[in-house]
């Protein structure tokens, strides 16, 4: 599974710095105190001087989100990299529900600065959500990705789907993603479970557009074709990176292939799926093998690819290689769509997730009626 929405650097990071780091702070501060070394003591006096108060941490006073960090520590992100925190009656009520039910949303859990648009319909007025099922802990552990890992996560809720289900027919979306942690732990990892979901979502709410963005299944074509034949309209799965980076930002047992065989097997299983697959940019690629990539995705009938930046989590994740410019983003967008690509969605902002429903509802649709006009 890809949660590459989760790269989003958090917006507060006061209320996230781990307990490590603040023993590791006081620990700092006994040191400078016992050695009495005044120069250290006033830089450290300094940095925390030019940093927030408990003041701003309790009144939440941050109102810009930085998405990943500098690559140099000291220089401005780009420009092109700043967006604000949204804010919106939609949120307020789709919120409640969840809350009230229990239930995540990718959305939330990486602070999306795209929540606003998605949730409350955006422009062309379609309301889009990313609901994460199957817990909070993944079996895997991408360098990328900030959700928690554990080998042994909690077991699977038995009534989340009916849950999902009884949330979006209140909520009146047109398109919902679904998406989730990656289950090693269980028998068939998840599959099940997924399959389960889209009956339930489907059977209340026969119109609602879903894809669901879908671990790897460990490549097993049983489960992968279940899944793709569960009524669910877009199956997604994210090669997140080009070949020769695998193996640096995934989890080992997540690899090019596989996950090239994954689309591939949902797409022959069930013909008349959209099939979608994500790449991070900035994390060390060059344009020949992302070329090379779009190349493969093409050969394997892959309908839709969509190009976003890697933002840096926390210091615990893979560094960001470079800032992509916004020029560049364009640039994989023209090629990609020349390779005759469904729909391409580039930019540095781009998440896996973000407007799908804009993606599919108004170009995918558009096209296939003009090709098949009633
Ligand atoms: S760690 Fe788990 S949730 Fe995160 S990207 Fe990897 S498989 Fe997906």
């Amino acid at each position: 599974m890809n949660l590459h929405t989760l790269s989003i650097a958090n917006v507060n990071k006061f209320a996230r710095i781990p307990f490590r780091a603040l023993h590791t702070t006081q620990s700092k501060l006994q040191k400078i105190t016992e050695q009495n070394t005044p120069k250290l003591r006033q830089e450290f006096v300094e940095k925390l001087k030019s940093g927030p108060d408990f003041g701003d941490f309790i009144a939440n006073k941050h109102s810009e989100i930085i998405v990943g960090e500098n690559l140099d520590g000291k220089s401005r992100l780009p420009s092109w990299l700043k967006t604000q925190i949204p804010k919106g009656k939609n949120m307020v009520s789709i919120k409640k529900s969840l809350r009230k039910l229990d239930l995540t949303t990718v959305c939330e859990e990486a602070r999306c600065p795209n929540l606003n648009e998605c949730w409350g319909g955006g422009e062309h007025n379609t309301a889009t959500a990313t609901i994460m099922i199957m817990g909070d802990t993944c079996t895997r552990g991408c360098r990328f990705c900030s959700v928690k890992t554990s080998k042994t996560p909690n077991p699977l809720d038995q009534n989340e789907p009916e849950k999902v289900a009884q949330a979006l027919a209140a909520w009146g979306l047109d398109y919902v993603v679904i998406t989730s942690v990656d289950r090693d732990d269980l028998p068939d990892y998840g599959a099940n479970h997924f399959t389960k979901t889209v009956n339930e979502v489907k059977l209340r709410n026969p119109k609602l557009m879903i894809e669901c963005l879908t671990p790897d299944f460990l490549g097993n074509p049983e489960l992968i074709s279940m899944v793709a034949n569960s009524g669910l309209d877009v199956f997604a799965h994210n090669l997140e990176t080009v070949e020769p980076l695998q193996r640096y930002v995934r989890d080992y047992r997540a690899n090019y292939k596989q996950s090239l065989k994954v689309l591939t097997i949902a797409k022959n299983s069930n013909p008349r799926l959209i099939t979608k697959t994500s790449l991070m940019l900035g994390v060390g690629e060059n344009d020949e093998q992302i070329h090379q990539t779009l190349v493969d995705l093409r050969k394997h009938n892959v309908d839709v690819v969509t190009f976003g930046q890697y933002a840096r989590p926390t210091k615990k994740h893979m560094k960001v290689f470079e800032y992509v410019h916004p020029s560049k983003f364009d640039y994989w967008h023209k090629v990609a769509t020349d390779m005759g690509f469904l729909y391409v969605a580039s930019g540095p902002l781009v998440r896996s997730s973000y407007k799908a429903a804009e993606f599919f509802i108004k170009n995918v649709l558009e096209k296939r009626k003009i090709s098949n006009p009633a």
